[in-house]
């Protein structure tokens, strides 16, 4: 058993081949997981190559929710190298740097250009822009890592815009945009945000109000977005705006018009907004009167910008679903070993039932959602349309992601209310997956109306 001060990946590999009865090949097989991902050329002929090296020793079962980052027995060979890498990278970023990073409210700025290094930001991206071009269920076991590993919604979300954010750079930019664009973002000399919503729309993206008009070779661009994350450090920014005025189309869904650009901030003033947690990664409200965006960083059509930001929407519902329950494994990871550990009237105080139940209780809820994420993940990649799946693993990662949390910070009593025991900022920070890039109502709605065939409710 690996207790809590044990955390790192190596360690973690000395459990599993304990057990398993082989120490050495492990040990081997974590050393040359990680070197693969010291580069992206050597990860990409490793991706080719891998059928002819031997497969690490698998466990049968999966692992208890008190050993750290353990593998799990459906991941194929890739989806067990990604985790072992990113693991690895991870095992350098302490809980200890989370907890400092999350009080000082200060960029993670050494994690991300670890986890840019060895080339993961492209992990989705085309290999002839430095990708790596391995799968969205790939790119959910990193996600999930990182959060898992006790960096949490911090430590993913300083990451996760640049792995899918410019899905519609990929598809309906030009040759010329996709070589400006992508290949500083995959080196991680530049950093993107996304401002959808608006203050006065929220959810209803439709009814957007941000204008565009062309002016020669620009735009001139005049509003306002809400909720803008990372525009504080961000050196570009995908802008969802109109170029027709709503009034003037025939259906909402037309007049949006999609722009990647510099985020000047001589034409563009970025307020924080102080949140509740996450303070490390910021969000903003973004105002502009006359901001002047060049032709040339319009992606696509005029008023196709609707159907391009809908271009991997389901992806991100997925990929952030990963997410939340890294969070909620995180949390239980160190509620189980403090139950395990903490005695009271004399004895462990995960022998009282009303403390291990609910522990035992969020891990079923846990693992079928993982589960269901890997499953809605895979139906991506195979090119299934999986609205229904993206917004109900959206959904169940955001509520028992929530409980796990909530059961943890209890099940500790008040150390789990301390700062130092980490739990209270997983709970913080695991509000925002009810709550973004899509509400659980939203979620919900849909499903009632796409798959329990009931009237739109809005
Ligand atoms: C930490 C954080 C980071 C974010 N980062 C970004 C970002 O980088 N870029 C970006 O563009 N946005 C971002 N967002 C915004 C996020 O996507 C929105 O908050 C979210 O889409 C909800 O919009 P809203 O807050 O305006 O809620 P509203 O639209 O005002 O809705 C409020 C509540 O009413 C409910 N509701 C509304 N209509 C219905 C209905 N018909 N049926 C049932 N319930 C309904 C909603 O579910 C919600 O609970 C972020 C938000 C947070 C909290």
């Amino acid at each position: 058993m690996i207790a809590s001060s044990t955390r790192c990946i190596d360690a973690f590999c000395i459990v599993q081949t304990q057990q398993l009865g082989s120490f050495l090949p492990v040990m081997a097989s974590c050393q040359a997981f990680t070197s693969f991902a010291s580069s992206r050329i050597r990860f990409a002929l490793y991706r080719r190559s891998w059928s002819r090296l031997s497969a690490p020793s698998r466990r049968t079962f999966v692992a208890k929710a008190t050993e750290y980052l353990p593998a799990y027995a459906d991941y194929n060979d890739s989806q067990s190298t990604v985790r072992s890498s990113i693991a690895k990278i991870c095992s350098r970023f302490p809980e200890k740097y989370w907890l400092d990073i999350d009080n000082a409210a200060r960029w993670p700025s050494e994690f991300q250009e670890a986890v840019a290094k060895d080339g993961w930001l492209g992990i989705m991206m085309p290999s002839e822009y430095g990708g790596s071009e391995l799968g969205l269920a790939e790119a959910t076991v990193m996600t999930q890592t990182i959060a898992e590993s006790g960096g949490g919604y911090t430590a993913s979300s300083c990451v996760h815009m640049n792995i899918f954010g410019l899905a519609p750079v990929v598809k309906y930019g030009n040759e010329e945009q996709r070589k400006r664009f992508l290949t500083p973002l995959i080196e991680g000399k530049e950093r993107a945000c996304f401002a959808v919503t608006e203050p006065n729309t929220g959810l209803d993206t439709l009814k957007l109000q941000s204008l565009a008009t062309r002016d020669g070779d620009h735009y001139s661009l005049k509003g306002s977005k809400i909720w803008t994350s990372t525009a504080q450090v961000a050196e570009k920014i995908l802008i969802l705006v109109r170029t027709t005025p709503l009034e003037e189309v025939k259906k909402p869904t037309e007049g949006l018009t999609l722009f990647y650009t510099d985020l000047d901030r001589s034409q563009v003033s970025v307020t924080e907004i102080k949140k509740m947690g996450r303070a490390a990664v910021d969000t903003n409200s973004l105002y502009f009167d006359g901001w002047r965006v060049p032709v040339q960083d319009r992606i696509g059509n005029e008023g196709d910008g609707f159907k391009m930001i809908m271009h991997g929407m389901n992806a991100e519902r997925i990929l952030l679903s990963g997410e939340a329950v890294g969070i909620g494994y995180a949390a239980l990871r160190h509620a189980s070993n403090y139950a395990r550990e903490r005695i009271v009237f004399g004895r462990p105080i995960g022998k009282n039932q009303a403390v291990a139940h609910p522990l035992a209780k969020a891990w079923c809820q846990l693992e079928s959602t993982r589960l269901m994420i890997m499953q809605a993940a895979k139906m991506w990649d195979e090119g299934f349309a999986t609205g229904e799946y993206a917004n109900a693993v959206k959904y169940l990662a955001g509520e028992n992601a929530f409980t796990a949390c909530e059961t943890a910070v209890c099940s500790m009593g008040g150390m789990g209310y301390a700062k130092e025991c980490h739990v209270e900022r997983f709970l913080r920070e695991v509000i925002t997956p009810r709550l973004a890039p899509v509400s659980r109502e939203m979620c919900l709605n849909y499903i009632a109306e796409k798959v329990m065939d009931q009237p739109r409710s809005y």
